[in-house]
């Protein structure tokens, strides 16, 4: 069976189209833009090209984008001030801190001081907390572009033996509680988290309906760890090489070509949940736009 490739890309597109809509009709009917701002700290190259990437996806939707760039040296304090300045900014409805942070700099305490009604990647506690007892709150972006790609590809999802690798914050253990939730479109799965602890990685790949990994290793689920008809959502990004031209190759934590001979659907890398993680970052930017304006919105 050849699968079929759940293109990330076009769906972000449509998913993207439809916040420009909104965000101008926010503007002409209530005079409110939304405000993003991205806080990168150093030049590592990953952070540089994804905070980049979000700017662009912002400015190209009408928001009114801030980027801060810090030096690697940066004292925590300074950065501490930094996320103070913007939770008091009115024009800035959304503060991003690209990760990861430099050592010197206690992740915790930073995510813990950008004021939840603006925590756009949903990673303060609050958020974190609602998420878990399924209340509405920012909804962490990766895991949420995964629940949008499993809903436009068709995925049958409630019932289905939901398999993810990966217990990270940002991505593993959010999507697998998600999954688990009862949630409609998306949700109510028998849900099996795997990490380098568990005994049989193999036992548990083999029975998955849906297979999501996001363990940041290349080519680590191969063929003949997969069952026939699985549905595969590839999270890893891995630099494995340079073009000529100085572009970085990129490849997923699957091996995407004996993969797809046994899965119905499945996502490239990249082109697939990427393009889906910076869409659900605007969709939450928008939202809390329309929190602040105090009007309906999906996250309060
Ligand atoms: P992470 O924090 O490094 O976590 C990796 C997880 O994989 C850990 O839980 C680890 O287990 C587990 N693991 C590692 N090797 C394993 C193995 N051989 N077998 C089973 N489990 C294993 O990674 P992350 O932040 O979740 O990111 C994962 C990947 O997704 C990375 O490539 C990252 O770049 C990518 N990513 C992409 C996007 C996007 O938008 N496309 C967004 C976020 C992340 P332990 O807990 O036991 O160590």
């Amino acid at each position: 069976m050849a699968a079929k490739i759940i293109d990330g890309k076009a769906i972000a597109q449509e998913i993207r189209q439809k916040i420009k809509e909104e965000t101008a009709e926010l503007k002409e009917k209530h005079g409110v833009v939304p405000g993003l701002v991205t806080i990168l700290v150093g030049e590592n190259p990953a952070s540089v090209s994804y905070v980049k990437a979000k700017q662009r996806t912002a400015g190209d939707l009408g928001f009114y984008s801030v980027q801060e760039n810090l030096p690697e040296d940066v004292s925590e304090e300074e950065l501490l001030k930094l996320i103070d300045k913007y939770n008091k900014d009115e024009k800035i409805h959304g503060i991003l801190v690209q990760l990861p942070l430099p050592k010197h700099i206690d992740e915790r305490k930073i995510l813990y001081a950008i004021d939840p009604r603006k925590d756009v990647d949903g990673f303060h506690p609050v958020n974190v907390g609602k998420m878990v007892i399924g209340e509405p709150c920012f909804l962490p972006c990766t895991p949420h572009g995964i629940l949008v790609l499993l809903e436009k590809a068709g995925c049958e999802v409630s019932g289905a033996e939901v398999v993810v690798i990966g217990r990270s914050n940002i991505v593993g253990k959010p999507v697998a509680n998600l999954l688990l939730q009862k949630r409609k479109p998306v949700g109510n799965a028998t849900v099996t988290v795997c990490h380098t602890g568990t005994r049989d990685l193999v036992f548990h790949t083999k029975r998955a309906d849906i297979l999501i990994v996001a363990v940041g290793k290349p080519k680590v689920v191969t063929g003949d760890m997969v069952k026939e008809g699985v549905v595969v959502i590839d999270v890893g990004v891995n630099r494995i090489g340079t073009t000529p031209e100085g572009k970085a190759i990129l490849c997923g934590d699957v091996d995407f070509d004996s993969v797809k001979e046994k899965a119905s659907a499945i996502t490239p890398v990249p082109g697939g949940v990427g393009p889906m993680t910076i869409t659900m970052l605007m969709k939450n930017t928008l939202e809390a736009a329309k929190l602040w304006a105090g009007l309906p919105n999906e996250v309060s």
